[in-house]
This record gives C-alpha cells, sequence and structure tokens, in this order.
C-alpha cells in the first residue's frame, strides 16, 4: 500500500495507473468498520482502491469539535493496508486549501444543502462539496462510495456530480451498525458505554416505526410521534427528525417506500444522526 501526502507525488501515481478502473472512499480518519465496510465493497467495484484521510476543516463550524476530532492515522493506515487497499491519500490544509480556507473556490448545491443539517450547520455542506470536488479532481476516480449514515450528503455529492457533468460513479453504502443499533460513527469515541446504550435508542425507535409502517401505517405525524416518545425518555435533544422524500429531501405527509426517516440529535454535546429506508 502506498501512502501519498503530497498532490504532486499523487498525482504522478495516479497518471501511472492510466485508465484503470478505480474506486475512491473518501474519509476524515478515525476509521471503524462503516469506513471499512465502503473499502471491501470499493474492492468489488474496480481494480484500484484509493482511500484518502483528511479532517477537512472547511466543514466544521467556529464552535464544533475540529481540533478534538479523533485523528489515529497509524492504526488507519494498518486497517487499510490489512484490506489490500492500494493508495492512501493524506493530504495537509495547505495541499488542498493553498489559498487559505477562506479564499478558496466555493461549490455550492443550493436548496438540497439548506435543509436539515444545513440548518444547524450552515457550513457543512459547503465544506463537504468544497473538499469533495478537490479530491475528485485530484483522484480521479471511476466510482466513488459514500455511506448512506450522511444521506443528505450523499443526495448533495450525487446532484453535484450531476450538475457538473463529472464522469463519476457515485454508490451509497448501507448504515453499519453496532450490536444494539447504534450506527457507527468516528464521534462515538466521544460517548460513554452508557451514552451508547442511551444512544441505540434513536435506531431502535426508527426501526420501530419502520415495522409500524410496514403493518400499514403511512400518517407521517403519527410515526415521527412514535420516534419522538422514546427519544424523549432519554437525554437526546432532537436538532430534526422528519420523513423525506429521497430525492428532493422534501418532508412528506403521507410516508411511502422508499422514504427515508432521518433524524439527528445531540447527546451530551455529541452529535448524532441517522436514518432509515421505508
Ligand atoms: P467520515 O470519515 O465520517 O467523513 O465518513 C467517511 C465515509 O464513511 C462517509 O461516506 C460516511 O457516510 C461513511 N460512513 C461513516 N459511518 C458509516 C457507517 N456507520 N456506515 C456506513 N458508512 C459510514
Amino acid at each position: 500500500m502506498q501512502v501519498f501526502q503530497s498532490i504532486q507525488e499523487f498525482k504522478e501515481y495516479r497518471k501511472s495507473l492510466m485508465s484503470e478502473t478505480i474506486a475512491f472512499v473518501p474519509t476524515m480518519g478515525a476509521l471503524h468498520d462503516g469506513h471499512l465496510e465502503l473499502v471491501k465493497q470499493a474492492k468489488k467495484y474496480a481494480n484500484y482502491v484509493i482511500v484518502s484521510i483528511y479532517v477537512n476543516p472547511t466543514q466544521f463550524g467556529i464552535n464544533e469539535d475540529l481540533d478534538k476530532y479523533p485523528r489515529t492515522l497509524e492504526s488507519d493506515l494498518e486497517k487499510l493496508n490489512a484490506l489490500n487497499v492500494n493508495a492512501v491519500f493524506t493530504p495537509s490544509n495547505t495541499d488542498i486549501y493553498p489559498n487559505g480556507v477562506d479564499e478558496s473556490t466555493l461549490v455550492i448545491v443550493p436548496t438540497l444543502s439548506e435543509k436539515w443539517c444545513g440548518l444547524s450547520r450552515p457550513q457543512f455542506f459547503k465544506g463537504i462539496t468544497k473538499v469533495v470536488l478537490r479530491l475528485f479532481n485530484i483522484v480521479q476516480p471511476t466510482i466513488a462510495l459514500f455511506g448512506e449514515k450522511d444521506f443528505q450528503q450523499l443526495q448533495i455529492i450525487k446532484r453535484m456530480v450531476t450538475d457538473l457533468f463529472l464522469d463519476i460513479r457515485i454508490v451509497g453504502i448501507p448504515i453499519i451498525r453496532e450490536k444494539n443499533g447504534l450506527a457507527m460513527s468516528s464521534r462515538n469515541q466521544y460517548l460513554t458505554t452508557e451514552q451508547k446504550d442511551e444512544a441505540s435508542t434513536i435506531f431502535k425507535s426508527l426501526h420501530a416505526a419502520k415495522n409500524a409502517f410496514d403493518t400499514g401505517t403511512t400518517d407521517s405525524n403519527i410515526l415521527k410521534n412514535a420516534i419522538r416518545a422514546h427519544i424523549e425518555k432519554t437525554s437526546i435533544i432532537i436538532d430534526y427528525l422528519a420523513i423525506i422524500d429521497p430525492l428532493t429531501l422534501e418532508e412528506v405527509n403521507i410516508a411511502s417506500t422508499d422514504c427515508r426517516i432521518i433524524l439527528a440529535g445531540t447527546l451530551s454535546a455529541t452529535r448524532l444522526i441517522d436514518n432509515i429506508k421505508l
């Protein structure tokens, strides 16, 4: 496995691969089984698998956890090496934003970025598209894999790729969970064992709502109220809870198959997001 920090050296490596098929998995490191599932799936789609590890400052708000975000490069590289990843790209901030984070070109996906996570984290999707487009241009993948855990992000990236005529196939991978149902996340490291159990109420309540949908309840308010009733028994503070159309991300009053129930909340200052497909 080759590890590149310099864009220049990475680009030379990329040139040597010529027209090989390349699957790309962008990450912020602190790798868990969710990330590793993306890598395993990536191998099914292409001859070469390239992973990036970069904690992108532009997607964090001023009072968010950029400084304390877990950084575990050595063990991340061991995990990727064990999966026979071909190359890992670990650029620095000055590589990615040579003109400074605020002065660098911005890509905005309107409407989709303004909802849900975009309301409580107005900088977030601007930072995501800013970095993902740069990584795409450097890596030039055939296909890129993203987790459905960040469902809004996945839809925004799909839209950016279509709108800008990028020749990259975007694939979404279902959420990998802990045994208790909690969606795996690098931020789960901030939680105690008891808090992780409490946080698993999110999935349990989403799952119960899906069961209610499967047995005939389609009124969004009824489904959401049942979820809210579970969550209110915990110390999780809900940021948003909605049942949405998967493409427009607009809220629906009557749930139908393929809609998503999406939820974000905080548990003792740790942001948790999750969703389930109906
Ligand atoms: P991050 O390092 O948090 O930026 O995540 C990198 C990629 O891994 C993103 O595409 C995430 O959606 C994906 N991801 C994170 N957690 C999970 C999970 N539990 N299951 C599936 N994919 C995930």
